[in-house]
């Protein structure tokens, strides 16, 4: 059901009907002869289409951000910096494109010449995630546009809202009808198109689960597909680390966006030397981050997405607990309604915990103490995740040679993975595969159209 539902008070405020099996078919027909016209118009104007969907995020930057802050929860001066991340996409692919779409010569071995041409592919479909309503669709959409693909777009269920206010943004922006399309598409309508011989390529933001699902039936039709999926990010504090930086980071790097954030700090690898020191000033940090109204410019630890999101988190840590972790603060679910839940920290965490092999999508640390800084690197990629990480050390040589040894796509050097319309951002193992962002997300979905002369 695709709903506005209130995670402050868990009643829902709007309902949203779901796409009908006709309009499905129309989806896919219009948005692929759509694509004929748009994927020849001057990549100068696909470019200002951009511009001005940057133009209009910033224009709408307090309705935006209040609509996500309704939606899932987010605090919204978060939700405002997320729009401005958002509108800092657009405004990338809309200014950097001549480079990114100029032809590349090769000579070939003393017989002339080959060009390499990036080109459009077709209609894709972009399914996306509900933690970053406005970001995660940027990241898919603005490359996309630039190149002259066409776009149905799927979001999460609980950001309806959101999800048209984008659609929206699209059409006042110029984009042509049928170039991007808002679907409140069923999994089955999800299936439908993916085997549809007219769409081209399909792109996940979500959790493994979902990867597995979409990226089987990418494959069984034989369709390109990009998968950005769950993550449980270290971050390793190593003997030298400057803890007056590491503690904060950690923190903010945990319960920021209350912790469903993919590359969320989710596992503090400490070393000896600094435990008993980091593990206090982290205690104190996660101390400020006091649960409240979403709403209000002070809060920076809101409700989760939903009261069912937050049920589960309580179940990863009352499993962690049964089992002999130690809790050193919250763990609690507070009296009254909505889907709060406090931030939490615990250690001990053991294998035959859920919390040591499973993303814990909400404000949840889990502190690991390891001898050394090998034991923290071996601890770091013992996951089935590979997402982003974080090293926390003063001396440059280890900070580079552990960002080397470790199996992840993002490392941070004494800061954290923090999004950049220039960097590319994914991850390997059961994170997923291919990247966004940058020109490696420009290319995912591009034909390297190679043309030999004579
Ligand atoms: P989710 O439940 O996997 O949903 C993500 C999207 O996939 C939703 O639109 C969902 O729609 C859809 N979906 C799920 N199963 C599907 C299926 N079988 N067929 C078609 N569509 C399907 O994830 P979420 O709870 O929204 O987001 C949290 C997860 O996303 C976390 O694991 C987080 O780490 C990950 N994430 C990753 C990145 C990254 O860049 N790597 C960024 C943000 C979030 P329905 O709800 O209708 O199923």
């Amino acid at each position: 059901m695709y709903a506005t539902i209130d995670p402050t008070t868990g009643g829902v405020v709007q309902k949203f009907p779901t796409l009908t099996a006709a309009e499905t078919t129309d989806a896919l027909t219009s948005t692929s002869r759509a694509y004929r016209e748009w994927s020849r118009t001057a990549p100068a104007d696909r470019a200002e289409v951009l511009r001005r969907m940057a133009e209009l995020h910033r224009a709408n930057i307090e309705e935006l951000a209040a609509t996500a802050t309704l939606e899932m929860g987010k605090p919204i001066t978060q939700a405002r910096a997320e729009v401005e991340l958002a509108a800092s996409i657009y405004e990338y692919y809309a200014t950097v494109w001549p480079s990114l779409l100029e032809d590349e010569v090769l000579d070939i071995s003393g017989t002339g010449r080959a060009l390499v041409k990036t080109e459009a592919i077709g209609p894709l479909l972009g399914i996306m995630p509900w933690n970053f309503p406005f970001y995660q669709v940027a990241r898919f959409v603005a490359p996309n546009l630039l190149l002259g693909n066409t776009i149905l777009l799927k979001h999460a269920p609980n950001c309806p809202q959101a999800a048209l206010a984008i659609e929206a943004i699209a059409t006042q922006s110029g984009a042509p009808t049928n170039v991007y399309r808002n679907l409140f598409a069923t999994h089955e309508q999800v299936a439908t198109m993916i085997a549809s011989p007219l769409l081209q390529g399909i792109s996940l933001t979500g959790s493994e689960r979902a990867g597995r699902a979409v990226g089987a039936l990418a494959g069984q039709n034989l369709k390109k597909c990009v998968l950005e999926l769950g993550g449980s990010d270290p971050l390793l504090v190593l003997p030298e680390a400057d803890l007056d930086r590491a503690a904060p980071a950690a923190a903010n790097g945990r319960f920021w966006n209350a912790g469903q954030v993919c590359t969320s700090s989710k596992r503090a690898i400490i070393t000896e030397p600094v435990w008993s020191e980091f593990v206090s000033r982290f205690l104190k940090e996660a101390a400020t981050w006091s649960i409240g109204d979403p709403r209000a410019d002070e809060t920076r630890l809101g409700p989760l997405a939903s009261v069912a999101a937050r049920d589960e988190v309580a179940a990863q840590v009352a499993d962690a607990i049964d089992k002999g972790a130690a809790l050193h603060l919250g763990g609690e679910i507070p009296s009254g309604s909505g889907a709060y839940y406090p931030a939490t920290v615990l250690s001990g965490v053991t294998p035959e915990m859920r919390a040591y092999h499973e993303e814990i999508f909400g404000p949840v640390a889990v502190l690991y103490r390891v001898e050394n800084t090998d034991a923290a690197i071996v601890l770091a990629n013992n996951s089935p995740f590979g997402l982003g990480s974080a090293v926390f050390t003063t001396d440059q040589n280890e900070a580079v040679d552990t960002a080397d040894r470790l199996d992840v796509g993002m490392v941070g050097l004494n800061m954290l993975i923090r999004s950049s319309p220039e960097m590319p951002f994914g991850g390997v193992k059961n994170s997923g595969f291919g990247r966004e962002l940058g020109r490696f997300g420009l290319d995912e979905f591009a034909n390297k159209k190679l043309i030999r002369i004579h």
